[in-house]
């Protein structure tokens, strides 16, 4: 979906003492934003990898085989949740909360040293409505449903991190595992806030990954400031006057107004938007009409309005309602607007976001990380936790794989090692003590 690839820095990698680098280090140029053939990954990315993790890697790579073939919607992912929290018992993790926001599932594990600060580390769990196009052996086997966001790995990969967090307990403070419901569309994150999630834990920083596609294995993205964007929805629902196509003069015809209005929402990004300003206002379905003699008294418009500030939002919003108000009456049409809130900007914190960038550095070395990544229009639930409490939110590469949300999308097992590293070092960096 997002795809963008940019030349990375070339500062020298940083080397940790506790991990052990995987192959030699090469710097490249701009060759290193293209996908690796996969032969060549453990031979020429460098990638120091913690040790524990390394040895988990066929565990938590089972786990998400699990879950891909057990793919369940927005809140109903009532066998993933109870999968979940039935592994973090057994990690030990000191608590595991379940139906928090309906299904969200969070574990609780403490620090061995002194420290009274909490991070939330965040994955999503929900699958979307897409028949799976694949011959994998763990294929999804729910008719309809796969796992196209690659939200299998984020789970299976955050609970490979609670299983070491559990085992070591090398920080000081709380570290805050959670799993949330309905990432695609639900608001789950939302939900799970809503029902005491930053509260009722203590929850002081709050970090999320989600993979990327086109950007490398061994690779991470992230910026400081707006790096995703609000996405909110619009229904027009518009009544004109139906009648026999051919005497157009006697009807007001709902598909010429729906045609105008169309037409009319581009000049709003065209010309009421700062041209070095985002928006995107785009009309994704158009319904009107049966046959092709009857000019349809009804016809529905559904879209979407995103931006990268709070301020073109606005501008968005208020302008939306004008344009299709002033072009149904210009007509002589009816036109209900529905405008929904949904997603907001979301906006990486700059202390976070450094800590973030300099974790991910560490995992695999600075020059694979890009801390300029431009933003995308896409749009993430965990914007929400963004808005209650600072944090960052960070892309891992996909390697070369398809689109997210495409029949053919598969979550890359050997980002497993890699994505998991970073979790747990964020973790033991972020809480240092
Ligand atoms: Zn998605
Ligand atoms: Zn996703």
């Amino acid at each position: 979906m997002w795809g963008t690839r940019r030349n990375p820095s070339t500062r020298q990698p940083s080397h940790n003492p506790e991990s052990i680098p995987v192959g030699s280090q090469t710097v490249r140029g701009l060759l290193d934003w293209q996908p690796l053939p996969l032969v060549l990954l453990s031979e020429e990315v460098s990638m120091p990898i913690v040790n524990r993790v390394a040895d988990l890697h066929g565990e938590i790579t089972a786990w998400r085989h699990d879950i891909h073939a057990h793919p369940e919607l927005l809140y109903e992912v009532h066998r993933t949740a109870a999968s979940v929290a039935d592994k973090l018992k057994s990690f030990g993790c000191d608590e595991v909360i379940s139906g928090l926001g309906r299904t969200g599932v969070v574990g609780v594990i403490r620090g061995r040293k002194p420290g009274a600060k909490v991070i939330g580390l965040r994955a999503d769990m929900d699958a979307l409505p897409i028949q799976e196009e694949s011959n994998l052996p763990y294929k999804s086997t729910a008719p309809g449903k796969m796992h196209a966001c690659g939200h299998d790995g984020h789970t299976a990969m955050l609970l490979g991190a609670a299983k070491y967090l559990s085992e070591t307990r090398n920080f000081a403070g709380t570290a805050v595992v959670i799993f949330q419901p309905a990432e695609e569309g639900g608001a789950g994150g939302l939900a799970m806030i809503k029902d005491g999630l930053i509260s009722r834990f203590g929850i002081a920083e709050v970090y999320g990954m989600h993979n990327y596609p086109g950007l490398p294995i061994g690779q991470f993205a992230i910026r400081a400031g707006a790096m995703m964007a609000s996405a909110d929805h619009l229904a027009i629902d518009l009544e004109g006057k139906g009648g026999h196509a051919a005497r157009p003069h006697l009807s007001i015809d709902t598909i010429l107004v729906g045609a105008q209005i169309i037409n009319q929402l581009q000049s709003i990004v065209a010309r009421n938007i700062d041209p070095l300003e985002a928006a995107v206002v785009s009309v994704c379905m158009f319904q009107a009409g049966h046959t092709d003699n009857v000019i349809p008294q009804h016809a529905q418009l559904r879209g979407t309005a995103r931006a990268l500030t709070a301020g073109v939002r606005e501008v968005l919003r208020k302008r939306i309602g004008e344009v299709v108000e002033g072009t149904a009456r210009l007509y002589g049409a009816k036109a209900k607007i529905t405008y929904t809130n949904g997603y907001p900007v979301l906006v990486n914190h700059e202390r976070q976001t450094a800590l973030a960038a300099g974790v991910a550095g560490e995992i695999s070395g600075d020059d694979k990380v890009n801390t300029a990544v431009p933003p995308v229009m896409g749009a993430e639930d965990f914007a929400f936790m963004l808005q209650e409490r600072p944090g960052a939110f960070i892309f891992v590469g996909n390697g070369d794989s398809a689109g997210l949300h495409h029949p053919a999308y598969n979550f890359n097992d050997e980002v497993i090692p890699v994505g998991t590293s970073y979790w747990v070092r964020l973790a033991e960096t972020a809480l240092a003590g």
